[in-house]
């Protein structure tokens, strides 16, 4: 509508009609200004990958090792040298990753498991699916990771409750890596098992680790739109305890003895499919190429936005895989920015928009004694930008363009 009225009429050129120019420079113009763009552009990846994906995929047709083929034991050594630890187990998604964990953990009824509330549900869905009670933890609003302090709260509050703390769940949301080092004195202290939630934050690294060698065992997930994704569901456990491995491989294939007819345990079917671990050891080659692209945009995003948002902060020791970009803004302010970049094509998330412990599945869990502030605070303040490694300069500084618009900047 505002294109129409700013593109002059063209004269008449060479007997094309006098509208032919205007017309294809208006929608020259429309192009540019509202073409929708992907919030995650995975074809963008896959244009990139090409025939090498094809002919992954192709080799297990034809060898038709459907289940626990060639493949699956290849990925899982690259993906244990990928981030330094001793053992990579694959499984069918993240959530098996962290109820696998759980279960060979031997954490059930009675006994606490203490996760963020400000995270994805599966975090806290893997302790209730064990029979265990997930207790909430706030964050920290600069981070959106976990709170020690919160934590030592919510360790009081399950004692209080008849409760037995057992396990903590540290989340590396949006990509960065948590605040691992206090967590793991608590942890000591209080004789809890450490299982980090990477899924979102797999590839970045804290003090000089990679995720996947912090706490006892690490869950991370390959759903398409994580940073390390896959073309379906996929998941993986990293952990240097070699019993806990040797459980962890019973325990995904029912259970299982000597073989498959000899059951040791109560178990699952939790495998990763053979084609899945294909296409991941493809994807796995070009990932820290990706990170690069990923803190690049993250970047050029921080300095576009810093003086009208309160943009993500990575502080000295953390990286971020940048699975979100996440700003924060006053109260109130967010709906109207989404919907006047909705009107320019441009998709924007809320991660979370009510945290766990408000939902109807989990406010009957216990949340540290004092309540969630941050936790409850975030979720009025967030939005998440679109953000993946082949997001390139023109097409972010229509995003920045748009957001310092709706501002008023
Ligand atoms: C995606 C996600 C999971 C679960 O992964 P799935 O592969 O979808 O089961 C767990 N925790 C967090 C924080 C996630 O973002």
């Amino acid at each position: 509508m505002s294109c129409r009225s700013v593109v002059p009429a063209a004269p008449p050129v060479d007997g094309f009609p006098s509208d032919f120019f205007s017309v294809s420079a208006m929608n020259q113009h429309t192009r540019l200004d509202t073409t929708p763009i992907p919030f995650i552009d995975v074809a963008a990846q896959r244009r990139r990958l090409g025939a090498a994906i094809d002919d992954a995929v192709s080799r297990v047709l034809n060898h038709c090792q459907f289940l626990m083929g060639p493949e699956v034991l290849d990925f899982e050594s690259r993906l244990a040298e990928f981030c330094g630890a001793k053992y990579a187990l694959s499984c069918a998604s993240g959530t098996d990753a962290l109820v696998l964990t759980l279960m060979a953990k031997e954490i059930g009824p009675g006994d606490a498991v203490f996760c963020p509330s400000f995270t994805f549900c599966a975090t806290a869905e893997s302790a209730a699916l064990v029979g265990a009670t997930p207790v909430f933890v706030d964050v920290h609003a600069e981070s959106f990771n976990i709170d020690a302090e919160s934590l030592k709260k919510a360790i009081a509050t399950a004692k209080k409750n008849g409760l037995k703390p057992k396990a903590v769940i540290p989340v590396d949301l949006f990509g960065l890596a948590a605040d691992h080092d206090p967590v793991a004195a608590i942890a000591k202290q209080e004789n809890l098992f450490v299982l980090d939630d990477a899924a979102q934050g797999f590839g970045a690294a804290y003090k000089g680790r990679k995720l996947g060698t912090l706490g006892h065992a690490t869950a991370t997930s390959f759903f398409p739109a994580k940073p390390l994704g896959c073309y379906g569901d996929g998941g993986a456990v990293l952990t240097d305890d070699a019993a806990l491995l040797e459980r962890l491989k019973s325990l995904r294939v029912h259970g299982q003895g000597k073989d498959k007819y000899d059951n040791i345990h109560i178990g699952m079917t939790g495998r990763l499919d053979t084609i899945q671990a294909a296409v991941l050891i493809e994807k796995l080659k070009i990932f820290p190429d990706e990170i690069v692209a990923r803190d690049r945009i993250a970047q050029r995003y921080s300095a576009a936005l810093a003086d009208v948002a309160i943009v993500p902060k990575v502080a000295d020791g953390f990286t971020s895989v940048w699975a979100q970009y996440t700003i924060r803004l006053a109260p109130g302010k967010r709906g109207p920015l989404a919907d006047a970049l909705k009107a320019k094509g441009i998709p924007t998330a809320i991660y979370y928009p009510i945290p766990l412990h408000r939902q109807v599945a989990y406010k009957k869990y216990p949340a540290a004694d004092g309540g969630l502030p941050v936790t409850d605070r975030l979720c009025e303040e967030v939005i998440s930008l679109p953000m993946h490694a082949y997001l390139d300069a023109p097409t972010q500084d229509r995003v920045v363009a748009a957001i310092r618009e709706a501002l008023g900047r």
